[in-house]
This record gives structure tokens, sequence and C-alpha cells, in this order.
């Protein structure tokens, strides 16, 4: 069984070694509590240790449960089995909870783990994805993650930002690559934080390549990808029995070729596109030109499971001059399909995400 404690302003005593504990010093300070830490090893990690007071550890039982009597919770991480003996004992007499946590890992050498974040929504975060966070000594981030409760999620991180900010320019790819890189050779576990799931359109393959390439181990987690869920957030199902069979996911990035377009007008399926904002209307006359209906309905979801979020439907040859008369702009997932007519039914599901974005914004 789980059970969640308010720890702020709670005397919490750590007891294993700093470098071993840094994450669990971390998640106690980040949560407001007063953190000691008896440490039995060599001097420890002084990123995690700045924020705890140091304690002698006790050296016979009467000390044991002087100590653990003068705190609200104990915390064990990675102690020696005589350690966990009298810290069992101590905490028995004087009838305070101890519990265990993992020591953290000390490799000579990191690990990078590249993490979808999914859409934007916190609540599309996977299970995997939010431990990985829980573990990061270092995230780099952009703004097509979810961003906004990184520090909670990742509380004893530092965070970077790689993306573009006012008055500054993205970090270029190669030097994010590096970054990962020599950040994990420094022995931090190090965690990439991208939109959606980091191999649709996302340049993870490259990262992963880049850490293999330097002999750094490397892991992925899959996430939610935008090219599903914020035509789902939308009311738009990319598949449904008896109307589609089939979806491609293209990037609107580079304008499509003649051949490209030609084959995706003939498949006859839903048509998403990402990045598609710029080059829509050359996809559009391309796909008539291609043979596809000029009365194919089109969605535009922008700001998907944002307050902001906004589709704008339109037939086929419609859609461009609408869009830039009504301002459309990037992040937008373009739908190209029988299916946006489902919309007008679906579009129940796109309500009630927005109420619970717009909840989660008034509540943090
Ligand atoms: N790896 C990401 C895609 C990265 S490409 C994924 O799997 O979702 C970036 C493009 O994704 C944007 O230009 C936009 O087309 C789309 N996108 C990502 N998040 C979005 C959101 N919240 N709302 C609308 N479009 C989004």
């Amino acid at each position: 069984m789980e059970i969640s404690v308010n720890l702020a302003g709670r005397r919490v005593l750590v007891v294993g070694h700093a470098g071993r504990a840094r994450h669990t010093i971390a998640r106690c300070v980040a949560s407001g509590a007063r953190v000691y830490l008896a440490d039995d090893g060599e001097p420890g990690d002084a990123r995690a240790v700045s924020s705890v007071v140091r304690v002698i550890v006790p050296s016979n039982r009467l000390e044991w449960k002087t100590l653990v009597s003068s705190v609200d919770l104990v915390v064990s991480v990675g102690v020696d089995s005589s350690t966990t003996d009298a810290l069992e004992r101590a905490t028995r007499e004087a009838r305070i909870w101890l519990t265990t946590e993992p020591p953290s890992p000390t490799l000579p050498i990191g690990r990078v783990t590249l993490v979808g974040g999914g859409p934007g929504d916190g609540q599309l975060l996977t299970v995997a994805a939010l431990a990985a966070l829980r573990e990061a000594d270092v995230v780099f981030f952009d703004r097509l993650g979810p961003v906004a409760r990184l520090a909670e999620w990742a509380p004893g991180a530092e965070l970077v930002n790689v993306g573009k900010t006012p008055g500054h320019h993205a970090v270029n790819q190669t030097e994010i690559q590096e970054r990962l890189v020599e950040a994990a050779l420094a022995g931090k576990t190090v965690v990439r934080l991208k939109g959606g799931d980091p191999f649709v359109f996302g340049r993870g393959g490259e990262e992963v390549i880049a850490c293999s390439r330097a002999g750094v181990p490397v892991t992925v987690v899959s996430g939610v990808t935008s090219a599903i869920a914020v035509p789902g957030a939308a009311g738009i199902p990319v598949t449904h029995r008896e109307i589609s069979r089939l979806f491609t996911v293209v990037s609107g990035h580079v304008p499509l070729s003649e051949n490209e377009l030609l084959h995706l007008a003939g498949l006859g399926g839903t048509i998403v596109v990402l990045m598609g904002v710029g080059t829509l209307p050359h996809l559009t006359a391309g796909l008539m030109r291609a043979g596809m209906s000029a009365s194919m309905p089109v969605a535009i979801v922008e700001k998907g499971f944002s307050t902001g979020q906004r589709t704008t439907r339109a037939d086929l040859d419609e859609i461009a001059p609408l869009a830039s008369r009504l301002g459309v702009r990037s992040p937008a997932v373009v739908v190209i399909g029988e299916v946006v007519r489902l919309s007008e039914q679906l579009d129940v599901t796109a309500a009630t995400f927005l109420q619970d974005a717009a909840a989660e914004l008034t509540t943090d």
C-alpha cells in the first residue's frame, strides 16, 4: 500500500550516504521538510547536501533512540544490516515511522533517458516518464514538452531550457547532443524531455545515436504523440470503423513532392500533418491536383490541451484562406479526411479536456 504524507515543516532524518541519498534528500527538501542527514560514508555530493543539517551518526542504542525521537520520520537509504537493525529497533521503541528508499546510482558515468512528455497536458505523462524525472540530476527541456510542473516532477534536478526563449535562439541539435553526453559522462542521471513521442519528428533517433557513439547508456520512454492525441482532443478519431482504416502522419516542415502528394491522395485514409501551418496552401492545392475532392473536410487543431485550444474546420479548397484570415498558428495539427466530420458528434471529448485544462490552470 502507498500513502502520501504532507512533509511541509516536518523533521525528516535521512540515514545513508549523501551521494546515494541525493534524490531522496532532494524530494524531502522540495516537499518542505527540514532534513537532517546521518551520513556514515565519505563526504558526499555537495549539491544534495547543501540544504540539510548533518548530524553525527549514533554509536549505540541509546544515541539512536534519542536521535530518532527528535524527528517525525526516518528514511533509510542503502544502509548496512547492522545500521538497519539499530534503526528498526530505535524507531520501534520511539514509535517513529521508518521508511526505506532505494539508493540513487553512483556509476562512474551516468545515463541518458529520452522521455516523451506527451502533447502538453501533465495528465498525459506516463508513469515511466514521471519515474525518470523523479530520478534526474539534470533535465534538458524545450517548450513543446509539458513544463509547467517540471520543478515538482524533477525536484532534485537542474532544469535547462534548450528551446527558444524570448530573446534567445534555441540551442542547436549538435550542441544539445554534446550537452547530453557531457552531463552523462560527468556521472549525472540525465533526462531529455521532449514533446509528444521522442521518435515522431522529435530528433530522438539522433540523440540516441550520439549517446551510443559516446558509450553513454541511453533508453527511451515513449510518449503520447500529438499526431493522435491532439485530433482526439478536438473529438476527431484518426481511424473509425467504415470511415477510415489507415492514417498517415506527415511532416509539413518542407513542402511535399508531387510524387508524395499523388500517393497520399491515393491512399484514401486520414492524413495527419505536423508542423504544417506554413505549407498548408501548398499541401491543399497539391492534394487537389492529385485528385482529392475539394469538399474533403479538414480540421486544424491549434495549441492542443491548453486553454487556447482552437479548432478550425473547412473543406479542402477553403481551409488555407480561412486559416490565414483567422491567424492560425503553430503548434497545430492538421487533419484531412472524412473522420473530421465525426468531430461534430464527438466534440464532447474536446469540451471535457478544455474544462480540465482550465481547472488545472486555476488550481496551480
Ligand atoms: N514529437 C512530437 C512532435 C514534434 S514536431 C509528437 O510526437 O507530438 C512539433 C509539431 O507537433 C508541432 O509543430 C505541431 O504540429 C505538433 N504539436 C505538438 N504538440 C502540439 C499541441 N499541443 N497542439 C498542437 N500541435 C502540437
